[in-house]
């Protein structure tokens, strides 16, 4: 394992806060990535699928109509007390209908055991949906249901995203938790440093939810905070990526982590794609004893070991 002091460098002009997410390119995109990164990797069938996920999840996007929004005065009330605008609990039923769509799509061209979930999402009653999603939400797995969450994550992903994208960017605002989206709520999948104009270098974290990105100063740990530039290290897999695009952010105070991607080594990569090609890293974070400090909701229940 090696490891190195972050470089700060300060943004030099003043950079959006928060980047809401591009529904007519995201899920593509990262169904590309994916493609990308299955080809010659050890996990590539697995990758590859998630790929078609990934790219069921923008046939959905492209179906779903404009999604109602909480009320003014939710809204209001939100930034005053400083909340999430969307709140995860109160899902709009159409969810279940993407759910059934992205089940459909991904067909007969998944493999046994994926095709098994999907034939019983397909067969479910809304009740027992809902309850598989309160379960992914909640963070509180029940192992019987895992095999089927990662497909509940991509339907809700699809809404969420949805919802975050009809949102006025300039009616809001960074949370106090900065590991936490300033949309939903939800803990930040990985973080990006960014490319372009005003962002270039700036770190980015990435919701795990509706893929909105918020910044962060890099100086700062995503999860407790700490600005103590000695706890922060960025490490590298000793036969890690061939680009060097990911690394693991651990933070010595708190003793966690959290995966950063970098567009300057790599344009195309995608927080939640890279983070799980790259799980070899985790395995090496994990037993330097550091914790993670955020899920990729397409893992959970899909790759237990
Ligand atoms: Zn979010
Ligand atoms: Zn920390």
């Amino acid at each position: 394992m090696q490891s190195q002091p972050i470089n700060f460098q300060p943004p030099t002009e003043e950079a959006a806060p928060i980047l809401l997410p591009v529904t007519a390119t995201l899920f593509a995109d990262r169904a590309d990535r994916f493609a990308v990164l299955a080809d010659g990797h050890s996990l590539g069938d697995w990758l590859a699928f998630l790929g078609q996920l990934s790219r069921a999840q923008h046939q959905a996007m492209k179906a779903l109509p404009v999604l109602a929004l909480p009320d003014a005065a939710t809204l209001d009330q939100a930034r005053t007390h400083g909340m999430p605008p969307l709140n995860m609990t109160v899902r709009p039923p159409v969810w279940r209908d993407v759910l059934r769509q992205i089940a459909r799509e991904l067909g007969n061209d998944a493999p046994d055991g994926a095709r098994k979930s999907l034939d019983a999402l397909l067969a479910a009653d809304d009740v027992w949906l809902e309850k598989l999603a309160d379960t992914l939400l909640s963070g509180e797995l029940e192992a019987g249901d895992a095999a089927e969450l990662p497909f509940v994550a991509a339907a809700l992903q699809v809404v969420f995203t949805q919802l975050a994208s009809q949102l006025d960017a300039s009616h809001l605002q960074k949370l106090d938790a900065h590991g936490v989206c300033p949309c939903c709520g939800s803990p930040a999948v990985a973080s990006i440093v960014r490319l372009g104009a005003t962002i270039n270098n700036l770190r980015y974290l990435h919701c795990s939810l509706c893929n909105t990105e918020w910044n962060v100063p890099r100086a700062t740990c995503t999860s407790c905070d700490t600005d103590k530039e000695v706890a922060l290290h960025e490490v590298e897999g000793s036969n890690g990526q061939k680009s060097g695009a990911v690394r693991a952010e651990t933070c010595d105070a708190c003793k966690s982590y959290l995966k950063i991607v970098y567009q300057e080594k790599d344009p195309r990569v995608d927080p939640v794609a890279d983070d799980l090609a790259t799980l070899a890293l985790d395995m090496l974070v994990d037993e330097a004893g550091y914790e993670r400090s955020g899920p990729n909701l397409l893992l959970i229940g899909a790759y237990s070991g």
